[in-house]
């Protein structure tokens, strides 16, 4: 590593209160940035700052507050747009993250389009929230949920998915990055492909949107999906895109305040993008510490944070091969921060205690990625996944715990 990324690299961890800590007496090692990212002081400030001087309910508010808050609100659609590579705001619809914004999808274009018969096309690599709400939106239609194999190193296979792309199939949705495995899917053909065939292509990015620079309208996604909190944002927020002509057309999904434009108990008129599908009061403070978020990582640079993580992984996945029992579990040849694997021997939730115990911390278990796991053959896989706060040196500590590990087991 160069003294300059390294100087960079204190700075960045400077910003994150969270690491600056001891677990089980070591210094922790947060490796379960695939799950959620720790949040930097840039983030928490501007919470905290709404909370202490600019909360009100925003919207149709005449008072100052209320004035303040709705602005800065309001000025994070722009951001996620930006984020997201759209010039258009109205594209863009807050939600409480990546599944509620599938959920709306399947619930509101996947009511208004689906037949009986009619396909929805997922990949065996997706993530359960990618998953059950098409379930229970074909259900409900009498759709077929159609699955795109994958191979023993976790690639889509695309001829198969060319061969699910018949007169029926209506949607495709499918994850730029596995949660589980860290496979980059080649979404740009993936999207060719389905819209050749007349269907439409959701994108999962909950896993992608923390760690590629995204841009929806050149990939020509119809609807595209993250969560904040994994963008070093808060909880409880995130976003879904969508091409406007679709918005216009889909039905409204959740009634209540904001969505509607007039409302009597004989008839009610909606909302237009993106009002009409955020009814009720939403998480305001949320929604503006995700804008710092994004800030925060524009500051950084993208392609800076891509970058950095990359060579995080190729040394984590290098040294990693070297521990004997160990399989990696994910070996695609594009991957992006996620690295699973297996300890022959060891259930690895109880290498995710045993790590703990020297102050790393990984996940274990199905990364709700359950045909993931039964593609295996395993009950669960041990995840460590990296953030651009990361550093060699804890890659380093997560190796040394983990032999430690290994020779308990042996
Ligand atoms: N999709 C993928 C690929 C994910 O990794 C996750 C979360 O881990 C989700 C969807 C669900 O995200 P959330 O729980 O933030 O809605």
């Amino acid at each position: 590593m160069t003294a300059a990324t390294s100087l960079e690299l204190d700075r960045i961890r400077a910003d994150f209160p969270c690491l600056d800590q001891e677990v089980n007496g070591r210094p922790l090692v947060y490796l379960d940035n695939a799950s959620s990212a720790q949040k930097p002081r840039q983030v928490i400030e501007s919470m905290r700052q709404v909370y202490e001087r600019d909360y009100a309910n925003i919207h149709r508010g005449q008072h100052s507050l209320s004035m303040r808050a709705t602005a800065a609100y309001e000025q994070v659609r722009g951001k996620v747009a930006r984020f997201l590579g759209t010039t258009n705001e109205s594209e863009i619809i807050f939600t409480s993250g990546t599944t509620a914004g599938i959920n709306l999808v399947a619930q509101t274009w996947g009511r208004r389009n689906l037949r009986p018969g009619d396909e929805i096309v997922l990949s065996e690599m997706e993530h359960h929230s990618n998953i059950v709400p098409w379930q229970l939106i074909a259900e409900e239609k009498g759709a077929q949920i159609r699955v795109i194999p994958m191979d023993d190193r976790g690639q889509l296979d695309l001829e198969a998915f060319a061969e699910l792309l018949g007169p029926r199939c209506r949607m495709v949705a499918v994850a730029q990055v596995s949660n589980s495995l860290g496979t980059i899917n080649p979404v740009a053909e993936i999207i060719a492909m389905a819209h050749r065939a007349g269907a439409r292509v959701l994108i999962d990015g909950a896993q992608a949107a923390p760690h590629l620079r995204v841009d929806v309208r050149a990939l020509d996604c119809d609807f595209y999906v993250f969560s904040a909190h994994k963008t070093y944002g808060p909880t409880g927020t995130g976003a879904l895109y969508g091409k406007m002509e679709l918005l216009e057309a889909m039905p409204p999904w959740q009634g209540g305040g904001d969505m509607i434009d007039q409302v009597s108990f004989t008839r009610t008129t909606y909302n237009v993008p993106p009002m009409k599908f955020e009814a009720g009061t939403p998480n305001i403070a949320g929604v503006i510490g995700m804008g710092a978020a994004l800030d925060w990582m524009r500051q950084i640079g993208l392609d800076a944070i891509a970058a950095h993580e990359h060579r995080l992984l190729e040394r984590a996945t290098a040294a990693i091969s070297e521990i004997e029992g160990i399989r990696i579990i994910g070996t695609a040849e594009k991957k992006a921060s996620v690295l699973g694997f297996w300890l022959e021997g060891a259930h690895p939730h109880d290498i995710g205690a045993i790590l703990d115990q020297y102050g790393v911390a990984i996940r274990a278990g199905h990364h709700c990625a359950q045909p993931v796991m039964q593609h295996f053959g395993l009950p669960a896989t041990a995840r460590a996944s990296f953030a651009v706060y990361n550093t060699e040196d804890e890659i380093a500590t997560f190796i040394e715990a983990l032999r430690k590990a290994r020779e308990f087991f042996a």
